[in-house]
């Protein structure tokens, strides 16, 4: 890398900026979590191409399987909004180690951006981040059901 592609001061101050934005959205809906069964509550703030921010958290059920992530609950609120472009998604959980998505929220993520963001914090003060094709390479996307 060259200095040339290096991020100017301004950038990386207006990116911890957005990244201290998500993170608080991502703790609130975290706070707003429906887990009385795992108490394992999560919460995401998915960040659209065009600046706007959806958040989910889990959702779970009585009924197990019928319960939903916080990652695909976003998506599916922001796909409802119009907005199927992501730049990146930050996760926030209680656990002592950052979360990644689980394999479903891989494959929903990877639907819509193959170049995601992904970072993950924990109440801490922890963090990780990766990239969805270093969470899910060789992903079955929507080319894999090409016939030709
Ligand atoms: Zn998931």
């Amino acid at each position: 890398m060259t200095n040339d592609q290096l991020p100017t001061v301004e950038a990386r101050s207006a990116g911890d900026r957005v990244m201290t934005m998500l993170r608080e959205r991502a703790l609130g809906a975290m706070a707003r979590a429906y887990a009385p069964y795992s108490g394992f509550r999560v919460g995401a703030a998915l960040l659209a191409a065009d600046g706007s921010v959806t958040e989910g958290c889990n959702v779970e059920n009585a009924s197990f399987p019928a319960g939903m992530c916080a990652e695909r609950s976003a998506v599916a609120a922001a796909v409802a909004r119009g907005n199927r472009d992501f730049d990146s998604i930050l996760i926030a959980t209680e656990a002592e180690e950052p979360t990644p998505p689980c394999g479903i929220c891989r494959q929903v993520l990877e639907e819509f951006s193959p170049r995601l963001v992904v970072v993950s914090v924990t109440t801490g003060g922890r963090e990780a981040r990766w990239s969805l094709e270093e969470l899910l390479p060789r992903a079955f996307t929507p080319k894999s059901l090409d016939r030709r």
